[in-house]
């Protein structure tokens, strides 16, 4: 059989202060961006770090219009336009189910658009390279609708909202730090780690090579519990590398540092 070819990302920055992610479906420097929600400067360090430059990437994919997603940039040096994101008016248009599906030319993937529940419309993204390697990318939701979560089915990535962990919140709430109304909007709005490892559960399989965990709070979780979440559901599941025959990695994504180029082979699970 030929050798996939592999599919390489990297989350450059996540966290209240600014999203963005870079996908490199075939692994060849052509590349596209979800959310830019951070300065061009961070931008281009970011993928100077993983080998990338600006005129590598043709194409922003933005999950929703709040700021901390929204691009930076004032002086349009992206080609904004080809991709946005739904509330921003008609530029993909979901089909019935909730879904839509785009190809990208030259970009060696398609992708499926699915809704998230937040305050304002947000989509999450199932990304399919041409040789079968799937990544799926959900960020600012307070849950999975199962319309969406239909199309992520044995991915090869999980990049997943770990926003906020209950327990840490509750004892924020207890000692004053943290506002009641930060509780409802973390309810409303983001996921939570348990939640999130519902969806990890749900969607692990053996081709499962990562879990990258993004947006963490960082008053109302810690890269510690959001990664202890994670593992725990994976290695109950027998998918936790380390255990037994396990290949799944955890990744915590953060706020001021990229995160590794990550490399999925999609050799293993059918
Ligand atoms: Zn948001
Ligand atoms: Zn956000």
């Amino acid at each position: 059989m030929p050798q996939k070819k592999p599919y390489k990302f990297s989350v450059l920055a996540s966290g209240s202060k600014g999203n963005c992610s870079v996908h490199d479906p075939a692994g060849d420097g052509n590349c596209f961006l979800i959310d830019s929600g951070i300065s061009d400067k961070k931008i281009d360090a970011g993928l100077s770090g993983v080998n990338r430059s600006i005129g590598q990437v043709h194409s922003v994919l933005i999950t929703h219009g709040h700021g901390d997603h929204l691009p930076k940039n004032k002086a349009g040096r992206y080609q904004y336009g080809k991709l946005g994101h739904r509330g921003n008016g008609p530029r993909y248009q979901p089909v019935e189910d909730g879904t839509t599906e785009i190809e990208f030319t030259g970009c060696y993937c398609k992708i499926n658009i699915v809704p998230m529940v937040h305050d304002i419309p947000c989509d999450g993204f199932v990304i399919e390279s041409n040789d079968g390697i799937k990544i799926v990318h959900i960020t600012d939701t307070a849950e999975v609708p199962d319309v969406s979560l239909k199309y992520m089915e044995k991915p090869h990535a999980i990049v997943i909202e770990a926003n906020w962990d209950e327990l840490l919140l509750n004892r924020n709430l207890q000692e004053g730090s943290t506002p009641g109304c930060v509780l409802e909007r973390s309810v409303d709005t983001h996921l939570s780690n348990s939640a999130m490892a519902d969806v990890v559960e749900q969607l692990m399989w053996d081709g499962l090579e990562v879990v990258v965990l993004i947006h963490l709070s960082s008053t109302n979780n810690s890269p510690v519990l959001a990664r202890q979440a994670a593992e725990e559901v994976l290695e109950r599941g027998g998918f936790l590398a380390g255990k037994g025959d396990g290949q799944c990695r955890v990744i915590v994504s953060g706020q001021d540092k990229p995160t590794e180029l990550i490399i999925l082979r999609g050799n293993h699970g059918q």
